[in-house]
C-alpha cells in the first residue's frame, strides 16, 4: 500500500510544467474555494482534487434525483447533501488531500474565510451569487475565476473567465447590461411575500450536456493550475475563453473595465478583529472605527441593513426588530419570517440613529461568522474583518 501511495502524484512530478516544486506549491496554501457542487462545480473539484490542491466547496443543495447521471452523483448520494456525496467521491483520488465542505448558502460565508483563499471559483447558477461573490473577491483582491454554461440545453455553450478586479481592470459584471441587473434584483426579491416560509427553492436542474460540463470544468481546472503556479498568471486574468459549438466557435478575449459597471473595484483595506461577532458590541466598533479613521465613522454591513421594524405577512402587525435584513427571525405568532418595513431600514448605522443596538453584539444582529463590516468617515474606508466564532471552518 505505501508503495502505492508513494506512486500517486507520479505523473504531475514528471510534467514539466509541474514538478516535485509545483507540486508542492499546489498543495501548500489557503484552499481553492469553489462555489456551488453541481454540473461544473463538482467535476472541477474532481480535476484538482489528484493534484493534492486543498479544496474548500460550498453548496447549500442536496442531491436530487434529476442529477443522478447528469453530474458525478449516483443513486445512493440522492437525498445527501452535495458537499458531503462530493467529499466521498473524491476521497480516493488523493490520499490525504484536504478537503473541506460547507453546506450552506456562499452568501452567509464570512469575509475571513473567503479572504483565505488562494482562488475563489463561481460556479454558480443564480446571477444574484455570483455578483455577491464577484464583489467579494474584489473587496479580498482575491484572484475571481467565474465558470458557466448554458444551463437551457438550448446552444452548447460555456465560458470561463479569470478577473482580478481593480480600478484598471475588468471584473465578472463589467459585461453586464440592464436586462441581467434585472435578472438579479429579480432573483434578491424572490417569490411574493407571504409564499416564503424562509426556505430558498433550488433552481431547476441544468438541461447541458454533460460532456459540456465537463469541457467547461476541464478548461476551470487548467486555469486553476496555471493561476496557483504562478507563471501564466497573466494569461489568465483579464482574459475569457468561449467555446460554442452550435456555432462552430471557439474563442479567446481580452477583458477591460467598463465605466458603467455597478462592482465596486476598491479593494478593501482590512483591519483584522481578534474577536468574533459574538464578543465586540455595535458600540465598541463605533470607537474603535473613530479611533483608527480620526473622527466619526459610519458603519455598513455589505450587501445588508440593518431592520429596525419589521411586519408579518400574514398577522399584519408590525414588530420591533434589531436584526440584519438576512437574519431576521420568524413571527413569534405565526412561525412565518418577517418582511422589513420600508422606511425602518438602516444601509449605514450612524451611533446617533442607532442608540438602541449599540450594546448588542454583532452576532445578535445576525453578522456571519468571520464577517465583515466596513467603516466610512473622512473619505477613509476600512473593513473590519472579525474573527470565526468558534473552530474556524476550515
Ligand atoms: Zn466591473
Ligand atoms: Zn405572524
Amino acid at each position: 500500500m505505501s508503495a502505492v501511495l508513494a506512486a500517486t502524484g507520479q505523473r504531475l512530478r514528471d510534467h514539466p510544467a509541474i514538478g516535485a516544486e509545483g507540486l508542492r506549491r499546489l498543495g501548500q496554501g489557503g484552499p481553492v474555494g469553489l462555489a456551488g457542487a453541481g454540473a461544473v462545480g463538482a467535476r472541477l473539484a474532481r480535476a484538482l482534487a489528484p493534484a493534492g490542491v486543498p479544496l474548500w466547496i460550498v453548496d447549500r443543495g442536496r442531491v436530487e434525483p434529476p442529477n443522478v447521471g447528469t453530474q458525478l452523483y449516483g443513486l445512493d448520494d440522492v437525498g445527501a447533501p452535495k458537499v458531503e456525496a462530493l467529499r466521498r467521491h473524491l476521497a480516493g483520488l488523493r490520499p490525504g488531500s484536504a478537503i473541506k465542505t460547507r453546506w450552506g448558502d456562499i452568501r452567509r460565508v464570512g469575509a475571513r474565510a473567503l479572504g483565505r483563499c488562494r482562488v475563489l471559483v463561481g460556479c454558480l447558477d443564480s446571477l444574484r451569487d455570483r455578483a455577491w461573490l464577484a464583489q467579494m473577491a474584489a473587496w479580498l483582491e482575491v484572484p475571481y475565476l467565474d465558470l458557466a454554461l448554458d444551463g437551457t440545453g438550448q446552444t452548447l455553450y460555456g465560458r470561463a473567465a479569470g478577473f482580478l478586479p481593480s480600478e484598471r481592470t475588468a471584473c465578472p459584471c463589467c459585461g453586464w447590461d440592464e436586462a441581467i441587473w434585472a435578472e438579479v434584483a429579480s432573483e434578491t426579491a424572490g417569490p411574493a411575500c407571504g409564499a416564503m416560509t424562509g426556505a430558498e427553492s433550488e433552481p431547476p436542474a441544468t438541461l447541458a450536456l454533460p460532456g459540456l460540463a465537463e469541457i467547461i470544468a476541464g478548461l476551470g481546472g487548467v486555469q486553476v493550475l496555471r493561476l496557483l503556479l504562478g507563471e501564466d498568471r497573466h494569461r489568465v486574468l483579464d482574459r475569457e475563453w468561449r467555446i460554442n459549438l452550435s456555432s462552430g466557435r471557439l474563442s479567446e478575449s481580452a477583458l477591460s473595465r467598463s465605466a458603467r459597471c455597478r462592482l465596486d473595484h476598491r479593494p478593501w483595506r482590512q483591519v483584522f478583529v481578534d474577536r468574533a461577532p459574538s464578543a465586540l458590541t455595535v458600540g465598541e466598533l463605533f470607537d474603535l472605527a473613530a479611533r483608527l479613521l480620526g473622527g466619526e465613522a459610519a458603519l455598513e454591513v455589505p450587501g445588508e441593513a440593518l431592520v429596525v421594524a419589521a411586519g408579518c405577512p400574514a398577522c399584519r402587525r408590525p414588530r420591533a426588530t434589531s436584526h440584519l435584513r438576512s437574519a431576521l427571525p420568524a413571527c413569534p405568532d405565526c412561525g412565518r419570517r418577517l418582511v422589513p418595513l420600508a422606511e425602518a431600514i438602516h444601509d449605514r448605522l450612524r451611533p446617533d440613529e442607532v442608540r438602541h443596538v449599540l450594546d448588542r453584539s454583532w452576532k445578535e444582529l445576525g453578522l456571519v461568522s468571520g464577517g465583515v463590516v466596513v467603516a466610512e468617515g473622512s473619505g477613509v474606508r476600512s473593513a473590519f474583518v472579525f474573527e470565526e466564532e468558534g473552530e474556524p471552518t476550515r
